[in-house]
């Protein structure tokens, strides 16, 4: 089991002190695992109906992170999925209890109603007032009279809520548990597995799912659900989970709605937004009004991954006491539930006008052979070409020093490209910048931005050089393009990367140009220089990039940036000299 514990039997008594260390309006209650809040003594002195939840830990942020003005007094916290004892809870009572008397919210789970019902029996006989609230919104499970009924799931988050604020509005208990019970009555919710959970003394996770099975309408204790299905899309899941929970909760269009979206623990936010998405618009297209959707982790299963969704029937008064302030760490107090049904999109600023006419000069053509746009598209159709069939080699060499994505990214760039290569304009100059621009956008990660400075650095000394450009320009090009790269990623030859291969090939085509070699002659002798300079790399501990991070262990394996550089030398030597 690998967890982030230290003595699996103290991981409650570990995790409230972390809260408590980190959230100073929380206490603790000595010798018990209860988070109180800190001004409980001056609390107990008010009019205020102190209300008091909790349950097995393993939930969190349930039940201490409710723990606040405007919601919950004091949260008693049992071992990872198990109930508090009934002295634990009875000591709680005693400690919050004020005149004004103390309600508790309980999910239904044998345990948890045996010891707070024992627990507010023996308060009462002490002369406090107390009353229990049960949660029971789980409507995954179809159960009849005398079996132990529904569980108690995420939606009891809105029992606290509720009743915290009616307490906090200074109602009289039997008001604040006519409130609560009314919330708990309004709320359905129904639950997705992807994954099971591991209890910390347990070591193992409480079931198996197979790597394409879901398990709906489980319960938030790692027990399985009712129903274990293939995968599919969110939205499918979404509107299994949602039309469960409308139709037990007998909604009619028109009827108004909040919405709660609770990670089990181990869902990325990003999923939980994908399914926050879906859940918003299924309920506004199904007629239902929603008032107020929050998406988190609200009451979580230890890691599991998957969520549950709530949907609690509300009226002005249940809005209201939705919306009062409340102060509790885990209750998302800055975001207030407000929802859209649709997304607001904001116009992009108006599109830039191209490349201006002026700048792309038709380029003479050389007497007797292709105009030079010709071959530059040939060159770039086959660079293209090479780099989309190098894909799944890059792909390999990057995922082994960096995140494997280059082959990825020079493949879209090279499909950008290939699109937009139409529009270009006549010149090199401009064909250079123009490819930049496509690269800028389309390439992404590192090589991106490196590759669209280099060839808008080698676009402007083409400019400046004007004309047609000669080989000694394209030399030049390729050289102060290699220097850009450096100045913008601040590597040097040697830091193992793509400068690795361009800068050995920019000087060895400019040396053997002075040297009075051929065009084509001095592009072989770059090439050579390159494919050296690659393998040179694997030699070399990264300075730079992504591979830096594995210092020592990348030595051994190519530069991919060096190597995708490598290749689209070659391609140029090679359809330039076509023929030679
Ligand atoms: P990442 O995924 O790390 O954002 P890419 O996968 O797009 O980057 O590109 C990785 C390649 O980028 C490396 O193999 C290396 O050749 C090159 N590279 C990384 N950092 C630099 C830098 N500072 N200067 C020049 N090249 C770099
Ligand atoms: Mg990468």
């Amino acid at each position: 089991m690998k967890k982030l514990v230290n003595d699996v039997s103290g991981v409650v008594p570990d995790m409230l002190e972390g809260l408590a260390l980190t959230h100073p309006e929380i206490a603790l209650l000595d010798g018990q695992t209860v988070a109180v809040r800190a001004d409980v003594a001056d609390f107990r002195r008010s009019v205020r109906v102190a209300v008091v939840s909790g349950g097995g830990s393993g939930h969190e942020p349930a039940h201490a992170g409710y723990v606040g003005r405007g919601m919950l007094t004091a949260a008693v916290c049992g071992d990872v999925f198990t109930s508090p004892s009934t002295d634990a809870v009875l000591e709680t009572i005693r400690t919050v209890a004020g005149p004004a008397g103390v309600l508790l919210v309980v999910k239904n789970y044998t345990g948890d109603r045996l010891n707070f019902g024992l627990a507010a029996e023996l308060a009462r006989a002490e002369g406090i007032p107390v009353e229990v609230v049960v949660v029971a919104d789980d409507v995954a499970l179809d159960t009849g009279e005398g079996t132990a009924g529904r569980r108690g799931i995420a939606g009891t988050v809105f029992v606290h809520k509720v009743a915290g604020a009616a307490a906090e509005a200074g109602l009289p208990l039997a008001e604040v548990r006519r409130e609560a019970e009314a919330a708990a009555a309004a709320v359905g919710s129904m639950g997705v597995g992807l994954s099971a959970c591991t209890v910390p003394a347990a070591g193992r996770p409480g079931f198996e799912l197979g790597p394409d099975e879901v398990e709906l309408g489980l319960g938030i204790h790692g027990e399985a659900g009712v129903r274990r299905v293939a995968v599919a899309p969110a939205d499918v899941v979404v509107d299994t989970l949602l039309d469960r929970i409308t139709a037990d909760l007998a909604l009619a269009p028109g009827e108004r709605v909040a919405l709660l979206v609770n990670n089990l623990g181990g869902t990325p936010l990003m999923e939980l937004q994908i399914v926050a998405r879906r859940a918003v618009r299924r309920l506004t297209e199904q007629g239902f009004r929603l008032e107020r959707a929050w998406a988190g982790s609200f009451l979580t299963a230890l890691e599991m991954a998957g969520c549950s969704l709530s949907v609690l029937r509300v009226d002005d008064r249940l809005l209201d006491r939705l919306d009062a302030p409340v102060s509790a760490p885990a209750w998302p107090a800055a975001h207030l539930g407000r929802v859209r049904p649709e997304p607001l999109r904001v116009p992009g600023p108006p599109a830039p006008g191209g490349v201006p006419a002026a700048e792309s000069r038709p380029a003479a053509a050389v007497a007797g052979g292709p105009p030079p746009r010709r071959v530059l598209e040939r060159v770039v159709e086959e660079i293209c070409a090479a780099l989309v069939a190098a894909e799944p080699e890059l792909t390999m060499m990057d995922q082994a020093v960096g995140d494997g994505d280059l082959g990825i990214s020079l493949a879209r760039g090279a499909e950008a490209v290939r699109r937009e290569f139409p529009g270009y304009g006549e010149d090199p100059a401009a064909v250079l910048r123009a490819l930049s621009a496509t690269l800028r956008r389309a390439l992404g990660g590192t090589s991106g931005p490196l590759y669209a400075v280099l060839l808008l650095r080698a676009a402007a000394v083409l400019e400046e050089a004007g004309g047609v450009p000669a080989a000694r320009d394209w030399a030049r090009a390729l050289a102060e393009g290699a220097r850009a790269v450096s100045e913008l990623g601040g590597a040097e030859v040697g830091d193992r990367t793509m400068l690795d291969a361009l800068v050995p090939a920019a000087d060895a085509l400019r040396q053997a140009l002075d040297g009075g070699a051929e065009p084509c002659g001095a592009l072989s002798a770059a090439v050579e220089a390159a494919r050296k300079g690659t393998a040179a790399t694997a030699a070399m501990t990264p300075r730079r990039g992504r591979s830096s991070y594995l210092g020592e262990r990348a030595v051994g394996r190519v530069d991919p940036g060096a190597e995708a550089v490598a290749i689209w030398l070659e391609v140029v030597s090679r359809t330039v000299c076509e023929g030679n």
